[in-house]
């Protein structure tokens, strides 16, 4: 009976020490995970709500987690890099402004935040913001390359022509380069905003100084050619031409309708130079140009005159539909012809092969000056 109470009292005593280190250990998982828990997350909340696609939760944890621990704003940056890549530009913008709002942020990211923001502007389409932020970061680091660039490459599409040369004058000294043909080109644009201004001396003397700068510059030329037939001085107008036929004589159709625009010039010096040079290389694209414009100018009877006389007998399948665009019997093929030559792709880029229907002195792509070629297709068997 004794031993029975006994091995009774000791199975008892065994069962609540059982119970004691059982506990014990619970409470130490407890522990352990409530230490894990302060460490681990908001970091991995934040990526639980970006793997569940709802950035903004996953945003908010992340802000938390960069206002915590310094050694996470290069992951920090590179999110908000890969939300500007994915067009979220608010919130691209919204992580580099709180990283740049720490104080204990080290020098190089900082920077790295500052330059990382401007872009998120300029890829946002803020381009007066874009400017501003890449002002703070060239008071920084006033040789900043990217910023320089990016810098010009927006007061390059916002037409403000001095303020794009200041920045290449700028870019040329840090990177010990002399872009002469980007130069002339911006020259060109400032001389033609003088002539919408209706300063024609003002305009010449520019138009002058870029073709000093790059004598290979085609805008110059064409631009120039244009001046001096507004100034009514004929024979330099001539030489101007001529300038161009050297320098680029692919874009010599580009000249048609600015000759046409002064009829008396046309008549007495414009006819016979482009008909020389249609005579020297028998260029397909000059003789649509030339048919096209005076078709413009003069009417249909015109552009059939010419067509007959410089023997203009089209060799490509774009000439055949051009000329059925301007010249053809009203049928649906010749409706079906405008509607080809309104959406043709006329100029490519040699730079970067981007194709446009228009002329243009800068691509729009990769933003090369001088860079546009008439395309040209292949001859009809
Ligand atoms: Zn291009």
């Amino acid at each position: 009976m004794t031993n029975a109470i006994l091995l009774t009292a000791i199975l008892a005593a065994c069962a609540v020490l059982i119970w004691i280190l059982w506990q014990q250990q619970e409470v130490q998982a407890d522990k352990t995970k409530e230490q894990e828990d302060a460490r681990i997350p908001p970091l991995l909340r934040g990526i639980n709500f970006l793997l569940s696609d709802e950035p903004d939760r996953a945003l908010k944890e992340l802000v938390h987690v960069a206002k915590l621990q310094t050694e996470t704003a290069e992951v920090y940056l590179a999110l908000g890099d890969m939300f500007r890549n994915k067009g979220e530009f608010g919130r691209a913008v919204r992580i580099h402004q709180n990283l740049l709002a720490r104080p204990d942020l080290p020098q190089h990211l900082h920077m790295q935040a500052q330059v990382a923001l401007a872009v998120d502007f300029q890829a946002g389409g803020l381009l007066g913001r874009a400017l501003q932020q890449y002002g703070r970061v060239l008071d920084l680091q006033p040789g900043h390359i990217h910023a320089l660039e990016s810098s010009l490459r927006i007061r390059e599409q916002g037409r403000e022509w001095e303020l794009a040369e200041e920045l290449l004058q700028r870019l040329d000294r840090v990177r010990g380069t002399t872009s002469n043909l980007h130069h002339a080109y911006l020259l060109t644009e400032m001389a033609r905003q003088k002539l919408v201004r209706k300063d024609e001396d003002g305009a010449l003397a520019m138009v002058q100084q870029a073709i000093e700068k790059a004598p290979a510059c085609a805008a110059a030329h064409l631009l120039l050619a244009e001046i001096d037939l507004k100034r009514g001085d004929v024979d330099a107008a001539v030489n101007s031409m001529r300038q161009l036929h050297a320098a680029a004589p692919y874009y010599l159709p580009l000249l048609v309708p600015v000759l046409l625009a002064h009829p008396k010039a046309y008549d007495s010096h414009g006819q016979a130079f482009l008909a020389q040079c249609w005579k020297d290389k028998h260029d397909e694209l000059l003789a649509i140009a030339w048919i096209r414009a005076l078709h413009g100018a003069r009417g249909i009877e015109a552009a059939q005159q010419l067509k007959q006389s410089i023997a203009f007998e089209p060799r490509t399948l774009s000439a055949c539909l051009h000329m059925k665009a301007l010249l053809g019997e009203e049928d649906s093929l010749t409706r079906a012809s405008r509607q080809w030559q309104s959406a043709q792709k006329n100029y490519s880029c040699v730079e970067c092969g981007a194709k446009f229907v228009d002329m243009r002195w800068q691509c729009p792509q990769c933003h090369e000056w001088g860079s546009m070629r008439p395309i040209k297709e292949k001859e009809i068997a």
